[in-house]
């Protein structure tokens, strides 16, 4: 019997607190309460002085596998996944080969089975190759991904997009913009131009679009429009743009870090605003690429901590609301029984304690270390990820050869 027990803990999810035991069956919250008997020889987690959130899941990541395994790999990106205290991982088609084929979505499902980590979740492109000039096969592609992307640029042919959003309608799936025209001197604008017409495509074929890291008001009103309207839409924000500001220090990532007014107006926004989750657009880079102008922030391993520290530590939202964002309504968004502690629910959790550390180079389990955020003080460090009761990271190791496992049984 796959089982485990997580031992005195603070649990927190989107919708309840509690201080109690949690105990994971086949891979399913099968109890929870305080001092729970465990069947015999079930592994115990012992987190007393520790909280427990749903596992986080992640509508927003680049592994770089296929092609660019000097920036990460699958196996990589997998570990720091669990690191960060990510169970499901959603990967953007910008790959070599581009995620534009049944075989490229396969091969991503299969490794990800095989290295018995993290659970991943495809994203197809909309255009062949990304270049933006014909439909990808969509319908082949369709029974691997959740949704089609063009991420890392906008699909500027609107004849096109139209025609990508009837599809993705008809195929059930979601349409997954970057919104962004090119040639605009004002970045916000070509965003918001974008995210206008977007908008009024999903109005018109009655596609589900759930729009990537928006980043300006005028984005956000755009959003809460279209919402009030009930519009079949949603969308994402990043860690970073709802924790830094240029004006603290510039650092090349995509759309552009806001000012200090465009960050609070997202932060604002997350109560009770139109935002439906945080994505970390987690984007691995070498030293050579960035030092090159790659934009992109490795960011999957310090997300949660920057935002505990920065948004939770100080009250602005709840470790509840944050968890929202991070795990109930991800796990919506892709239709999983994930992103509550609640029996029934999959056995997905992370644990965390409020020890301070420093987000040094040697803290990274991916292979880049591309942040803004190197020697920075945070608190709110990961000390176990559960996936499907099974401990994938605990205290400093991942889950494979040289995993020290700490559990003791019963
Ligand atoms: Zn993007």
């Amino acid at each position: 019997m796959n089982a485990l027990l997580v031992k005195d803990v603070r649990i927190v999810d989107a919708d309840h607190q509690l201080a109690g035991d949690i105990l994971i069956r086949d891979g399913i919250i099968w109890a929870l309460g305080r001092k729970l008997l465990p069947p015999r020889g079930v592994p115990v987690l012992q987190g007393e002085g520790r909280t427990a959130l749903p596992a986080f899941i992640d509508l927003h990541a680049h592994f770089r596998d296929p092609g660019f395994p000097e920036k990460e790999d699958l196996l990589s990106g997998a570990r720091a996944a669990a690191h960060g205290g990510f169970t499901c991982v959603s990967l953007m088609p910008n790959t070599d080969p581009v995620c534009d084929s049944p075989e490229v979505a396969r091969y991503l499902l299969a490794e990800a089975k095989r290295h018995g980590l993290i659970e991943v979740y495809p994203v197809g492109a909309i255009t062949v190759g990304l270049m933006g000039e014909e439909l990808s096969p969509m319908e082949a592609l369709a029974p691997w991904v959740w949704a089609f992307s063009d991420d890392g640029k906008g699909v500027e042919d609107h004849e096109l997009m139209l025609r990508a959003c009837r599809k993705a309608a008809g195929l059930d799936r979601v349409i997954f913009p970057h919104c962004e025209f090119q040639g605009l001197s004002d970045r916000g604008l070509s965003e918001e131009l974008m995210v206008a017409r977007d908008l009024w495509l999903c109005r018109r074929t009655g596609c589900r679009l759930h729009l990537a890291h928006i980043s300006t008001p005028g984005s956000l009103e755009l959003v809460s429009l279209a919402k009030e309207r009930r519009l079949p839409v949603t969308c994402e924000v990043t860690p970073h743009h709802l924790c830094l500001t240029r004006e603290e220090g510039d650092y090349s990532v995509n759309p552009p870090l806001p000012d200090r007014e465009a960050r609070e107006a997202l932060v604002k926004a997350l109560k009770g605003g139109p935002i439906d989750a945080i994505a970390t657009d987690h984007a691995p880079h070498t030293p050579r690429d960035k030092a090159a102008g790659a934009p992109g922030i490795s960011g999957i391993e310090l997300a949660f901590p920057l935002l505990y520290t920065r948004l939770v530590a100080p009250g602005v939202i709840s470790l509840s609301e944050l968890s929202r964002y991070l795990a109930l309504q991800p796990a919506r968004i892709l239709g999983l029984r994930k992103g509550l502690i609640q029996v029934g629910y999959d056995g997905d959790l992370m644990l965390f304690s409020d020890e301070e550390f420093t987000a040094s180079e040697d803290f990274f389990f991916s292979k880049s270390t591309n942040t803004p955020l190197l020697g920075t003080r945070l608190s709110g460090r990961v000390w176990a990820t559960v996936h499907r009761g099974e401990v994938i990271y605990l205290d400093g190791a991942v889950k494979g050869r040289d995993f020290r496992d700490h559990r003791e049984v019963i």
